[in-house]
């Protein structure tokens, strides 16, 4: 019998692996019998888009891409642009010999923030203050179809970290310092993923269509619990600590159905997460049952440098041993491939290892049905950045706004302010700035400030807006205390705060609000009644202005729709947020969480004042 293999016939014979019909285990079965070691190699690489080209995508068979903070396909780009730049690179992939889509992904951390007029949410500091899963399940409704709109499958998003200490630089992007709330956010997932069928398998992962993204649980595990909130470093607890604060979350996120899990940056109790195999295989694998794919944090590996010998090869050696099935590579592409194949040419890492990456990659992708829809088109980018979307931020603003004083006590509160009145005094370094007002992780990795960035309104805009036409308002950013007085306005509304920032960069050790903030609260809160808007990443130092200050919002990291903070302020809603966090009065405290031994806050968590709506009589 003489079997002549041809051309044609290659190209007529039956893929198992493209034929939707087939079970997902017996396409990912087929798909692997055909695949060489480069080719599942390449599946295990998650490339920046910035140094890559679809040549690369197509001669290595490159798994996946990604956005990391920023980086447009161009200054300002539209949704089209978007599309047309993953599509390029989704091309490259699609003509490889197996033709395996690659998925492209991107942080998409409040709301689709990388991207030019995108819908800016609240950070998920203000997002916990709501205490509303629901809510979070709308925006993460929302900011799939917004990050569909521009092409893009994938979000590393939500951040689960329980936040144990706000001196950490990403305390921000914590729900709470309390794991039952966080465990309540992870409804977000549902919104971003779609909602899993009651009979589905435990951990499979789902993604339920093509107005939905594959979510990514982050940063397994413990990385909200550093020593004194240092970004990146070691979480110190005993495995019951870990287990009851750090790693609730992460069940919930499983039983959701979560994609994808990435590993954190940091340590625990001395030990590299992305070298622990005895967390991410032993225990988020083999334990929890997780079947979606791990992935390493930006660089990830290359940071595992213990021992003191330890060098890349070892690295990329120890980080797939502990279990990360998918690694971001920044730079060096090639020189992680290469390294990765000859630990397992050698047997120093088994195929085994290999196969159940690979595998776990492809599960993700079947099941959302990339190889049936691998091209983004055009239908979805009147998604970006729309008015039912902004109309949902504005909502998550006034849930989010935690009021901590109202006047001298419940007789006098100075909340809600009439809209009209003769003058209105505003200032503050915060007060029309669209970037500050947005924070990090918004158009840049560090965030911007400014009124360019992006499209939304400031709350000085917002305040404008909301008061009546007759009503003057004042602005000055930070007016010293003679003008104060020659205003005679009938109050004043001062936003002060922190600039934006984002990860390390943010990590601080005193917590006091930057100047001009402290001297714009002393000039305007001496002459004239005042609110004081904070607009921040988590609690600062305001316990020494307090006695000067008529009434205290917290307002976090609202985003694009300020108006939400005008909505409370003049009471068309009333005040409902609650503390996620407790208020220190001295950083000499931290840290300090609900339940601790000593504890004695300013402001305890779960504190929130409420004001009841102005009910407007028609006349
Ligand atoms: C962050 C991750 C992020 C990744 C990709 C890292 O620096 O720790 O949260 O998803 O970058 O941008």
């Amino acid at each position: 019998f003489l079997f002549i293999w041809t051309g044609a016939m290659a190209e007529s014979e039956y893929m198992k692996y493209k034929d939707p019909k087939q079970p997902i285990n017996a396409r990912i079965q087929d798909l692997m019998n055909r695949m060489t070691l480069a080719e599942k190699i390449g599946q295990m690489a998650q490339l920046d888009r910035v140094s890559t080209t679809p040549e690369i995508m197509k001669n290595y068979s490159i798994g996946s891409l990604l956005s990391g903070g920023g980086s447009a396909p161009c200054p300002r780009a539209t949704a089209e642009d978007w599309v047309k730049m993953v599509n390029e690179f989704q091309k490259g992939s699609l003509s490889s010999r197996l033709g395996i889509p690659m998925i492209y992904g991107i942080d998409a951390v409040h709301g689709h923030n990388n991207v030019y007029k995108a819908t800016i949410f609240p950070h998920n500091i203000g997002l916990g203050a709501t205490r509303d899963p629901d809510l979070v399940k709308r925006i993460g409704a929302a900011t799939a179809l917004e990050v569909r709109a521009t092409g893009i499958p994938y979000v590393f998003a939500p951040c689960i970290a329980v936040c144990r200490d706000p001196r950490w630089g990403r305390c921000y992007e914590s729900y709470s310092e309390d794991h039952k709330i966080v465990q309540e956010m992870t409804e977000i997932i549902n919104g971003l993923q779609g909602e899993i069928p009651a009979n589905s398998r435990k951990g499979v992962p789902y993604v339920g269509g093509k107005d939905k993204v594959v979510a990514c649980a982050k940063h397994f595990v413990g990385d909200g619990g550093t020593t004194r909130g240092i970004n990146e470093n070691n979480t110190v607890t005993d495995w019951h600590g870990l287990l009851s604060i750090h790693m609730p979350a992460y069940y919930n996120s499983i039983i959701k159905g979560v994609s994808t899990v990435m590993v954190s940056y940091s340590s625990w109790n001395g030990v590299k997460m992305h070298a622990n195999h005895h967390l991410v295989t032993k225990f988020l694998k083999d334990t929890l049952k997780f079947r979606g794919f791990v992935i390493s944090d930006w660089h990830g590996i290359d940071k595992i440098t213990s021992p003191p010998k330890a060098n890349y090869t070892y690295a990329v050696q120890v980080g797939i041993q502990a279990g990360i099935d998918m690694v971001m590579v920044p730079y060096n592409q090639t020189e992680f491939i290469d390294i990765l194949t000859s630990l397992v040419e050698k047997n120093v890492i088994p195929m085994s290892r290999i196969n159940d990456a690979v595998r776990r990659i492809l599960r993700v992708k079947f099941s959302m049905g990339l190889f049936e829809n691998p091209l983004a088109d055009l239908s979805l980018v009147d998604q970006l950045g729309k008015q039912a979307h902004r109309d949902l931020a504005r909502e998550a603003v006034r849930k989010s706004l935690v009021l901590l004083k109202n006047g001298e006590n419940a007789d006098s509160p100075l909340l809600p302010l009439p809209k009209k009145t003769s003058r209105i005094l505003v200032a503050g370094n915060h007060a029309n700035n669209l970037g500050y007002q947005c924070g990090g992780w918004t158009i840049t990795w560090q965030g911007l400030g400014g009124n360019n960035l992006t499209s939304g309104t400031t709350i000085l805009s917002a305040i404008s807006g909301a008061v009546y036409p007759s009503t003057e308002i004042v602005y000055s950013e930070n007016p010293d205390a003679e003008f104060v007085k020659s205003t005679n306005a009938s109050y004043a509304i001062v936003v002060v705060g922190e600039p934006p920032y984002t990860e390390t960069v943010g990590d601080n050790l005193n917590l006091t609000i930057p100047e001009p903030g402290p001297s714009t609260i002393s000039n305007v809160c001496g002459s004239v009644k005042c609110v004081v808007v904070i607009i921040s990443g988590r609690p600062l130092v305001i316990e020494p202005y307090l006695s000067s200050i008529d009434a205290l919002v917290a307002a976090w990291l609202p985003g694009s729709e300020g108006q939400g903070v005008a909505d409370v302020l003049f009471g068309d809603y009333g005040f409902t947020g609650k503390l996620s966090r407790t208020w220190f009065k001295t950083v000499d405290q931290l840290p300090m969480n609900v339940g601790d031994e000593h504890y004695d806050p300013l402001f305890p968590f779960g504190f929130g004042l409420t004001t009841e709506p102005v009910v407007v009589v028609a006349r």
